[in-house]
């Protein structure tokens, strides 16, 4: 089964007006490949403005999270339906920073992805285990229990064709130390075979399972060419065009000898 790539940017709190409409100024004249699904997930005030400057690109627009209830009394918060009302078509949910620094648990996370599935938006589901958990040799159990709070009593095609998952280990988010294509693949591998427990094959092989965690054009390659890897979740590597277009092109990468 041959699953779409997806490699997508996540600006988190980084860039300005000005570097995004240039941004998406080189997106609208680049040659995209037409096999790679690319997205991008600006910070909440250059959310509308993106998805309008990237109308008709084929690039997905999304949210980096959003809150679960439709309106109320949330201030500074922006609700799942807004960001579906501004055009946006994906949220990510469970992001580590979200989870450890926000302090959102497996509830939150599922109140989100809930919210998010229900009002038409599709999902990143982003799962990862610190460095003290794989010290202490638990990465299976911490990763397989988020996925299980994501994912449990979910319909299988809503999983298959809606929602993406994001295996991204904490201990290599933003600090340069990436996961071996062999540890991104072990992991990538174990999420495929619980989700063939739970859902069945079918639906295992046809969701798409990004790896995140220092992916930057010397790396994609090796970690593209991992059987169950099939895109990238990417912070700093997509601030600029030049390192994000060459993780579009993960296929005419070389890892450095
Ligand atoms: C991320 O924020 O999801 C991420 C993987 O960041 P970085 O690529 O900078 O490690």
């Amino acid at each position: 089964m041959t699953r779409r790539p997806f490699i997508a940017g996540n600006w988190k709190m980084h860039l300005d007006r000005r570097s995004i409409a240039d941004f998406c100024a080189s997106i609208k004249d680049a040659d995209l490949p037409g096999d790679v699904t690319v997205g991008v997930f600006p910070p909440f005030v250059y959310l509308a403005e993106t998805v309008d400057a990237l109308a008709g690109t084929g690039v997905v627009v999304g949210a980096q999270t959003c809150r679960p209830e439709e309106k109320g009394a949330f201030t500074g918060e922006v609700a799942a339906v807004q960001v579906k009302d501004v055009g946006a078509t994906h949220v990510i949910v469970g992001h580590s920073e979200r989870r450890h620094v926000m302090g959102e648990t497996d509830a939150d996370v599922r109140a989100r992805l809930d919210a998010a599935l229900g009002c038409g938006l599709d999902v990143v589901l982003c799962l990862g285990e610190t460095l003290d958990e794989r010290k202490a040799e638990r990465t299976s159990d911490v990763v397989l229990g988020q996925l299980a709070a994501g994912t449990k009593g979910l319909d299988g095609e809503t999983l298959a064709s809606r929602v993406t998952l994001a295996y991204e280990p904490v201990w290599a988010i933003g600090t340069g130390l990436t996961a071996t294509p062999e540890q991104a693949q072990e992991v990538h591998a174990l999420v495929r075979g619980r989700l063939a427990e739970d859902f069945g094959d079918g639906v295992a092989q046809r969701v798409v399972v990004q790896y995140g965690g220092s992916v930057k054009p010397a790396n994609v390659a090796d970690l593209m060419s991992c059987p169950d890897v099939d895109g990238a979740l990417v912070g700093g590597a997509s601030l600029a065009w030049d390192s994000f277009s060459a993780l579009i092109a993960f296929e005419r990468q070389e890892a450095p000898q």
